[in-house]
C-alpha cells in the first residue's frame, strides 16, 4: 500500500514538474516586472518617427516599437486614456472626453482600470498618476484607491514635479503620465507643422527627464517602460475621426523581457498596454478586458490571436473603421 501510495506520489511529481515545463515558455515575463510606468504623450499619433528624438531612441534602443498600433476609433483622449488604462473598448465603458471630465469613477463599476487591478492584489503599494489633462485623475482612473493624483497644466512643471517625486523616495508600482502640449499644437497647426514636430521634441526632452530621474533614484531595475499616444491628428489639426493620421499610435516597450527590436503584430492595439502591464506584474487578466499580448513583444511570449469572440461589438466595428481608414490613406489629403 505504501509503495503503491509512493509510486502515485512520484508520478503526480513528474506529472506536475512537466506541466510546468509546458507552461514555463510563457512563464517568465509574467510577474518579472515589479513596476509598470506608462508615460502618455497625448496627440503625437505615428509622429514620433518623423522627428529626432534622441532620448525616446535611447530609451527603446532594446526595446519594441510600434508606430502603427491602432487607437479606438473614436480618436479622442478619453476613448483612448480609458482604453489603455482599462484595456476594454470605449463602447463598453463609456470612456470618452465629456464622461471622463465630468463623472468621477469609482472602483465599483465593471471595466476598472487597471490601477484598480493591482491596488486588489497589492494593498500597500504605492501608485501614482501625473496629468496634465485632469479628466484622467478625475474620470479615469478610480478616485476611491489610493492612487497619488497630480494634476499641472504644464507639461514643463509637471515634469519637474514627478522628478521631485521620485528624488523624495516614492517608489510607485504602477505609475502614468499625460503630456499635453503636443495635442495643443497638433490642434492649432496640424500634423504637418514645424510647431507639432517641435513639440513632440520638447516632449522627448520632458520623457528624458523622467527616466533618467527614474535611473538616478533606482526605479528602472524590473521596470516595464512604456511610452504610449493616444491618437494622432489630421494634416490640418485635429481629431475624433478615423484616418490614418488620427487612429496609428506608437507604442513603445523597455524592459528585460522585452524582445529587442520587437514590432508588435499587426493587430497591436494601444489598449493591449493594459494586458501587458498586468503580465508584467503577474496578475490574472479579468474575463472581460478585450486587451491582449502582442506577439513580438515579450521574448518568452508567442502572442495571443486576436479574439472576435471575446468583443463581437468592437471587433466588427474596428474592422469596418479599418476599411475607411485605409481609404483615408489612399487620398492622404486630410
Ligand atoms: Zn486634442
Amino acid at each position: 500500500m505504501k509503495k503503491t501510495l509512493s509510486l502515485i506520489l512520484a508520478f503526480a511529481l513528474v506529472l506536475s514538474c512537466a506541466v510546468c515545463a509546458f507552461a514555463g515558455g510563457d512563464a517568465d515575463s509574467f510577474g518579472a516586472y515589479k513596476r509598470v510606468f506608462i508615460i502618455g504623450i497625448d496627440g503625437a499619433g505615428r509622429f514620433i518617427k518623423d522627428v529626432d528624438t534622441p532620448n525616446f531612441d535611447r530609451i527603446f534602443a532594446d526595446g519594441a516599437v510600434d508606430y502603427t498600433a491602432r487607437a479606438e476609433t473614436k480618436t479622442d483622449s478619453g476613448p483612448n486614456w480609458g482604453a489603455i488604462l482599462t484595456g476594454v473598448s470605449f463602447l463598453h465603458t463609456k470612456l470618452e472626453n465629456g464622461t471622463a471630465s465630468s463623472v468621477p469613477r469609482t472602483s465599483d463599476g465593471e471595466y476598472p482600470s487597471i490601477f484598480t487591478y493591482v491596488r486588489r492584489e497589492m494593498p500597500e503599494a504605492e501608485l501614482a498618476s501625473f496629468v496634465h489633462w485632469n479628466a484622467v485623475n478625475y474620470g479615469i482612473i478610480e478616485n476611491d484607491i489610493g492612487v497619488t493624483e497630480v494634476n499641472i497644466t504644464n507639461d514643463s512643471e509637471l515634469t519637474d514635479a514627478i522628478c521631485a517625486y521620485f528624488d523624495e523616495g516614492n517608489d510607485p508600482t504602477l505609475f502614468y503620465v499625460q503630456l499635453d502640449e503636443v495635442d495643443a499644437a497638433g490642434h492649432s497647426k496640424g500634423s504637418e507643422s514645424d510647431e507639432f514636430f517641435e513639440a513632440i521634441k520638447r516632449a522627448d526632452g520632458y520623457l528624458g527627464q523622467i527616466y533618467d530621474s527614474a535611473e538616478k533614484n533606482g526605479l528602472l531595475d524590473d521596470t516595464l517602460f512604456v511610452v504610449a499616444a493616444d491618437h494622432g491628428h489630421t494634416r490640418i489639426g485635429g481629431h475624433g475621426g478615423i484616418t490614418m493620421r488620427e487612429t496609428n499610435v506608437t507604442v513603445a516597450f523597455s524592459g528585460k523581457t522585452v524582445a529587442k527590436g520587437g514590432k508588435l503584430d499587426s493587430g497591436a492595439r494601444n489598449r493591449d498596454i493594459a494586458a501587458a502591464s498586468l503580465y508584467a506584474l503577474g496578475i490574472e487578466r479579468p474575463g472581460n478586458m478585450s486587451a491582449r499580448i502582442p506577439a513580438d513583444l515579450f521574448t518568452d511570449v508567442s502572442g495571443e490571436p486576436a479574439s472576435f469572440s471575446k468583443d463581437p461589438l468592437d471587433s466588427f466595428v474596428a474592422a469596418l473603421a479599418w476599411i475607411i481608414t485605409s481609404l483615408t490613406e489612399i487620398f492622404d489629403f486630410i
